[in-house]
């Protein structure tokens, strides 16, 4: 709060002082007369994961449960739908926003008081893109059904540099391994047009299969191991795991090790776990040694507060040294975009 008050403070005197010597010519102010206060802007963080959602993207206004240490049980599966609607456990939840003006606009609110660059898929990106286009890298979604971009249709887009990053890949919610042939052109793709791609691989809700829309949703498709020939076939592949594959730690760090480009996200595990859940799968990771591979991600959808719970659990987290959180929160996402030595200046403020 402090720091937020000093910004405001300067930012009002520089402008101030702009418009008094300014004002006899009438001159613009333009971005050079305002470089003081982005010497104050806080440390930049890079969301690897954010959606561009349409306030009703879920159909009804959905809360959000967080931190949750205990899951509901379903006396079976064919229970489970209801017993979920019904279930009243949940101790910490968010409300999502009501319009789509309203998801974008707090979103970017969090962004500019945080100082937070994300890449962004969904149906509304470009708008996100022209609203806010220097925090905005454009992702393209790709759900494995018929209204996905044919390959021809991608490369166009990119060529036309819509888009600087390729995913959130959700084959795993229609039951389709990263394996799977329908993919193939894809990874091809990416490789050559040397794009970054993020897939899905951890929690889907919480028992899918008995959801209608999910039915093919299936527990094995968490293994990152289904990675492997993929990244085999495609070397240069920029791929990174949403969702860092949990909860299969093991073969995580064996691909990790193995593969030594796979980098990972944290989204929806720094918010829908437990802190002490969280730790344990993040610290895994990092005794492996592999701190310089994971991402910070908020998987921001109609509840912009993700962004500040997640950001701060990684700031407040006693088990992370200075350098493993600007890591997590920005150098890793860096170094794996291969941003610009400019871009990253002005990401700093300079
Ligand atoms: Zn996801």
């Amino acid at each position: 709060m402090k720091r937020l008050f000093v910004t405001t403070i300067l930012i009002y005197s520089a402008l101030f002082s702009v418009a008094q010597t300014s004002s006899p010519n009438n001159r613009k102010i333009k971005n050079s007369d305002i470089k003081i206060t982005n010497q104050i802007l806080p440390l930049p963080i890079i969301d690897m994961h954010m959606h561009a959602n349409k306030a009703d993207f879920a159909g009804t206004p959905l809360a959000y449960c967080i931190q949750r240490d205990e899951w509901p049980v379903s006396a079976t599966g064919t229970e489970w739908l209801e017993t979920a609607m019904k279930d009243t456990t949940c101790k910490r939840k968010i409300m999502p926003q009501k319009t789509d003006e309203d998801v974008m606009n707090k979103t970017f609110a969090i962004m500019k008081r945080r100082n937070v660059y994300g890449v962004a898929s969904g149906r509304l990106v470009e708008q996100w893109k022209a609203a806010s286009p220097d925090r905005i890298i454009p992702s393209l979604l790709y759900r494995s059904d018929k209204n996905d971009p044919s390959p021809d249709s991608v490369r166009k887009l990119i060529q036309l540099g819509k888009y600087r990053v390729f995913g959130e890949i959700m084959a795993q919610y229609k039951g389709v391994a990263p394996n799977d042939p329908s993919l193939d052109p894809y990874w091809a793709l990416l490789e050559e047009m040397n794009i970054p791609v993020g897939i899905h691989m951890g929690p889907t809700p919480m028992g899918a299969p008995y959801m209608p829309g999910w039915e093919n949703v299936r527990a094995r498709l968490h293994s990152p191991l289904l990675l492997e020939e993929v990244l085999i076939k495609y070397p240069r592949l920029r791929l990174y795991i949403m969702h860092a594959a949990w909860p299969m730690i093991d073969e995580l760090l064996a691909l990790m090790w193995v593969h030594p480009q796979v980098y990972v996200d944290i989204s929806s595990l720094v918010t829908d776990f437990s802190k002490t859940a969280f730790k344990s799968y993040l610290t895994k990771i990092i005794e492996s040694g592999f701190g310089n591979r994971v991402m910070y991600g908020s998987d921001q959808m109609v509840w912009p507060e993700l962004l500040d719970i997640g950001i701060e659990t990684i700031e407040k987290a006693d088990y992370l040294t200075a350098k493993q959180k600007r890591d997590i929160l920005y150098n890793n996402a860096a170094r794996f975009l291969q941003l610009s030595e400019t871009e990253i200046k002005r990401h700093h403020g300079n």
